[in-house]
């Protein structure tokens, strides 16, 4: 397909916030009047889920601290509701577990959920949480849980399955996807982006759509915005950081039949979420692997044909710019999953199931995982920068963020969305940073 000269809007990656992006811009176009899907065109260097949006554990929740999290992912639940089919989607709900440290967080979400209308239930107590545990997994063994968010809503979709059904929508209404074409450089003039610079020769454009997943620090630097930052902390003071910093993610799969995780009725059942500080003893042999606060997710997963998830990510030391993005995911060997993760995530699986004690052989040794640009905070930036970039950055919180698309989209037409509000870039130096919780992961 010959790559357009010029086009009004120009979307580079197609992950999740790219394609979804360009859907609902066409859309928006059509219904507006204002034009149609043949005004946008989606560029990416490899081709669709590329990046994290292809490899994702697909986790779909609601369960976030901050307020302003948990109204977008909310929103986002719902474009994933609205086709489940071409989307993958499995709404078998999610469960966030966590000990006494973490209960009165857990409580305050469970509250503001039902302030915004989202299905979930909340059980208390130790004894209470391990009867409710039980009632779904009878070999349900973990203790020191004393409180469990049950969100009857999400689930988890298929990753590229997903990200091929989301190209389907926006290619049904006329979007062009270029792939191969790597995105080199911005043409600029009078402060604004005039073209985009590809290997395969200029765009001129009204419009650019940075949707570029941890990639995001080369564009930051295209547009000439600061490697360093200035935020005004909690504390009220002004603090230098780095914008981007990176974490490496760790997934695996045990290699069983998906079947083997069912529920007592035999269903595939909630994604399990565990967070707890009961000492965690290796699967295998009983030795202590952590007594610190821990935590693991999981699901049976007919797509990657097992039992998958994941343990908290790690930060990547070197400085944003040393990094090595490419090549991406299990492909490069800096940044793939460990052996600490493989006995650390087992050992777990078997802390909570009596049924994958001893299990660990079963583990799949192949390279996954990849790694996520992270901001000041570890929440989103969405905003527009050099009058006409506009920036989906988000600190990998994204693939169940499906809905962010459909915002973006309305911005881009000038109408301004509430629920994007708290994640501009300027919020940093005026201090109006999301809430902390007590959760070991970043992005909860
Ligand atoms: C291992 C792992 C597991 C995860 N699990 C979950 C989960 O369970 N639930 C959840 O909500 N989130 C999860 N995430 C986070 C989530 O996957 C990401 O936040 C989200 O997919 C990012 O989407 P994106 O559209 O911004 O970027 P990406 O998916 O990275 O897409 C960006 C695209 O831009 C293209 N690109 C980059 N540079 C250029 C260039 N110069 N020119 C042209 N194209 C370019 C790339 O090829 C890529 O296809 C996970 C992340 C990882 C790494």
């Amino acid at each position: 397909m010959a790559l357009p000269r010029h086009a009004k809007y120009v979307v580079i990656g197609a992950g999740v916030h790219g394609l979804s992006t360009a859907w609902h811009l066409a859309k928006e176009l059509e219904a507006r009047g204002a034009g149609s899907g043949a005004d946008v065109i989606v560029l990416d260097k490899t081709g669709v889920g590329a990046g994290p949006s292809g490899i994702a554990c697909g986790v779909i929740r609601n369960n976030y601290f901050q307020p302003a999290m948990r109204e977008l992912m909310a929103y986002s639940v719902g474009v994933w509701e609205s086709d489940p089919e071409a989307f993958h989607y499995h709404p078998v709900g999610y469960m966030q577990l966590g000990p006494e440290v973490m209960h009165a967080d857990v409580v305050q979400i469970y509250e503001q959920q039902r302030a915004i209308g989202y299905a979930s239930e909340l059980v208390e107590g130790e004894a209470d949480c391990h009867a409710y545990m039980e009632g779904i997994f009878s070999d349900w063994q973990a203790g020191g849980v004393t409180v469990v968010l049950h969100e009857k809503r999400g689930g988890y979709a298929e990753n590229l399955p997903s990200m091929i059904g989301l190209r389907g929508k926006s290619e049904a209404l006329g979007v062009e996807l270029h792939a191969p074409v790597t995105v080199a450089g911005f043409r600029m003039e009078g402060g604004a982006i005039a073209a985009v610079q590809t290997d395969r020769g200029d765009i001129e454009c009204d419009q650019v759509i940075v949707a570029a997943g941890p990639w995001v620090r080369d564009f930051w630097r295209l547009l000439d915005l600061p490697a360093t930052i200035t935020v005004r902390g909690r504390d009220g003071k002004d603090h230098e950081r780095p914008m981007w910093t990176y974490w490496c993610l760790q997934e695996g799969t045990l290699g069983v039949d998906p079947t083997y995780l069912t529920d007592n009725e035999g269903n595939p059942p909630p994604v399990i979420h565990i967070d707890t500080d009961a000492p965690l003893l290796d699967g295998m042999d009983g030795s202590l692997v952590t007594d610190e606060l821990w935590g693991i997710y999981y699901k049976p997963d007919f797509n990657f044909g097992g039992v998958q998830g994941g343990a908290m990510p790690w930060v990547v030391k070197e400085p944003a710019d040393d990094v090595k993005v490419d090549p991406y995911g299990a492909k490069s060997k800096e940044y793939v999953v460990t052996e600490e993760f493989e006995r650390m995530w087992t050992s777990a699986l078997a802390h909570c199931h009596k049924r994958f004690e001893g299990k660990r052989p079963l583990y799949h040794k192949a390279p996954t995982g990849g790694i996520g640009a992270f901001t000041p905070d570890s929440f989103p930036v969405f905003d527009r920068f050099r009058e006409n970039a506009y920036v989906v950055a988000d600190s990998n919180h994204g693939y169940k963020m499906i809905g962010v698309g459909a915002l973006v989209a309305k911005e881009l037409l000038g109408e301004q969305q509430a629920l994007l509000e708290p994640f501009r870039f300027s919020r940093y130096a005026q201090g109006k940073l999301h809430p902390v919780s007590h959760s070991p992961f970043p992005w909860s």
